[in-house]
């Protein structure tokens, strides 16, 4: 079955299209967030609107570009409340959509894996999401080594968390310079975080 055809879940029913996991084959980083949004529905495309420009402040930072990264969700289709409202997505469409996760971290075959928030972490992972781990190096089957950060929506609501994330940000620039990952030198609104160089 296609990934685009997917009707695993009840999902499929309230969807535009399935937000598919894209990217080169050779990438060396996977980013997985939650589960498409209004925006990401309507477009096919992942991380758009605000969380969109946070995503896009957080690659510019750690010097990654949107064409050189798999970029996918734990959940491919929207969650929502009677097609209005986003929802969280519900464990049992998180168990269900992990194959496509499982196929892409098999096909890829990443060196790192970031994850942006809880069910992202949980899904590709397994262990339960701990705020205290943020970035600590988690090894899975597929050899690659996973890092968790906090969903960039969560900057949008929560100011507060922004002197953390960037914390979080400088350590990630960090643990992939670590897996000799190529990296451009930082930009955007983190570049006063005094990051690593990365060898790019
Ligand atoms: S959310 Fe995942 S499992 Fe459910 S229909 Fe969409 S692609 Fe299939």
């Amino acid at each position: 079955m296609d990934e685009s055809e997917c009707r695993a879940c009840r999902l499929h029913a309230t969807r535009t299209q399935v937000v598919v996991g894209r990217g080169p084959r050779a990438a060396q980083v996977m980013i997985i967030g939650e589960a498409p949004g209004r925006d990401e529905d309507r477009t096919g495309l992942g991380f758009q609107g605000a969380a969109g420009r946070v995503f896009e402040d957080i690659l510019a930072f750690l010097g990654l570009r949107r064409d050189e990264i798999w970029l996918a969700n734990a959940v491919r289709c929207r969650p929502s409340i009677d097609g209005k409202r986003n929802r969280a997505p519900r464990p049992d469409e998180i168990a269900t959509c992990r194959q496509w996760l499982e196929r892409d971290l098999g096909e890829v075959q990443p060196k790192a894996v970031v994850t942006l928030g809880r069910v992202a972490f949980e899904s590709v992972t397994g262990r339960p999401w701990d705020t205290h781990q943020r970035v600590e190096p988690v090894p899975i089957s597929h050899a690659a080594q996973v890092f968790g950060l906090y969903h960039p929506a969560y900057l949008i609501y929560r100011r507060n968390l922004q002197s953390a994330y960037r914390d979080d940000m400088r350590r990630l620039r960090e643990r992939l310079v670590a897996l000799n990952i190529p990296l451009a030198p930082p930009t955007g609104p983190w570049t006063n975080a005094d990051a690593p160089e990365g060898g790019r």
